[in-house]
């Protein structure tokens, strides 16, 4: 099975999305990473170890992105390279250019999977369904096919292997002007950023009133971390969005995660389960949190958390 990885890239960065996507990838078959950029050389560099064919299109067009642009040098690429498989990340921009790309190429496409196998001559993917609920296994019954993966759910992994760049001539004949890149404007960093702290407690819906964030705060302090949050919490306006974690939130990796009644839905697992320790506190044993957590407390956070809090104070101490 030939599969082409779309790297992702801003800013002549290398989106994490594509080490998951490589790695994956290099269980299912012969992998081509596919670089649609004029920098398609240097971002090229930053995937040793994670592949060992590249593919680029070198276009000024393909820099920043433009999922028209996209689509059309794709395309094209999956007809020259003979593809049987395509992967983009369950990103803005994989959800952006993906199902226009299937269309064109009159393939099937599965959205959002937590997992791809080859079972004999079958390509079976998993998605969750029912807000995460249920699992389900799909099965495509021919190829080329197109699949966005979930962000943070295959762990990248670097190994020994030799780099070999092809250089291959831009498919765009024409220049598409109903949908233009204008500029790149970086999101604005609150007084707080959530992404760069090892330590977080996050606070979801158990919390029940504003007017018990201090204790998290407190809990936050004692440990030398920062708040975040669930989406209910950001919907309510007790935290601002800065804090929210999850798919339309942040992703964060910390060394520890503490998640107090946090339920678990899969839409914020998303975002935090790349965290070195997970610890959640929930007084419901079914929660799904405790799925991903290392250390589970099924208890009552209003009792759990002052003690927690003393003794960390007293260790510290
Ligand atoms: P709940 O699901 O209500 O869970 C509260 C938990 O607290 C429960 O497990 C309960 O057992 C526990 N609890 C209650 N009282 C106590 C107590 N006294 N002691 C201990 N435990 C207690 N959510 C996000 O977080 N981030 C996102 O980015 C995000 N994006 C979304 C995008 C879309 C398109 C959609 C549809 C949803 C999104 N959501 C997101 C919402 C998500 O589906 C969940 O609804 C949300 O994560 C649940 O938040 P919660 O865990 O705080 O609340």
């Amino acid at each position: 099975m030939r599969v082409g990885v779309l790297v992702e890239h801003r800013q002549a960065n290398v989106r994490d999305i594509t080490f998951e996507l490589l790695t994956k990838a290099r269980e299912l078959g012969d992998t081509i990473a596919i670089i649609l950029s004029q920098k398609g050389e240097d971002l090229a560099q930053k995937l040793k170890g994670f592949v060992s064919q590249v593919v680029t299109v070198d276009d000024d067009r393909f820099t920043n992105f433009n999922p028209e642009y996209y689509r059309i040098g794709l395309k094209s690429l999956v007809e020259t390279e003979k593809l049987d498989l395509i992967l983009l990340g369950q990103t803005a921009f994989g959800v952006d250019l993906a199902p226009a790309l299937a269309q064109d190429l009159k393939v099937p496409i599965a959205t959002d999977c937590i997992e791809v196998k080859i079972e004999g001559d079958r390509l079976i993917t998993t998605r969750n369904i029912y807000g995460g609920k249920i699992n389900c296994d799909i099965a495509i019954k021919r190829t080329p096919a197109v699949l966005t993966l979930r962000p943070a759910t295959f762990q990248p992994q670097r190994t020994e292997l030799p780099l070999e760049i092809k250089k291959t001539e831009s498919s765009l004949r024409e220049e598409i002007d109903y949908r233009r890149f204008l500029e790149f404007v970086e999101a604005k960093v609150g007084e707080v950023d959530i992404t760069k702290s090892d330590v977080i407690v996050a606070v979801g819906r158990g919390i029940r009133e504003e007017k018990n964030l201090p204790m998290i705060q407190e809990l936050a302090d004692a440990l030398g971390g920062v708040v975040a949050c669930t989406r209910p919490i950001v919907d309510s306006g007790w935290l601002p969005k800065d804090r929210q974690v999850g798919s339309s939130g942040k992703t964060v990796k910390p060394k520890l995660y503490l998640a107090i009644g946090v339920s678990g839905a899969f839409q914020h697992t998303m975002g935090m389960r790349g965290s070195g320790t997970i610890i959640a506190v929930n007084k419901d044993p079914e929660a799904p949190i405790f799925n991903e957590a290392d250390y589970g407390i099924v208890d009552d956070l209003f009792k759990v958390v002052p003690i927690l809090k003393e003794k960390i104070k007293e260790l510290r101490a």
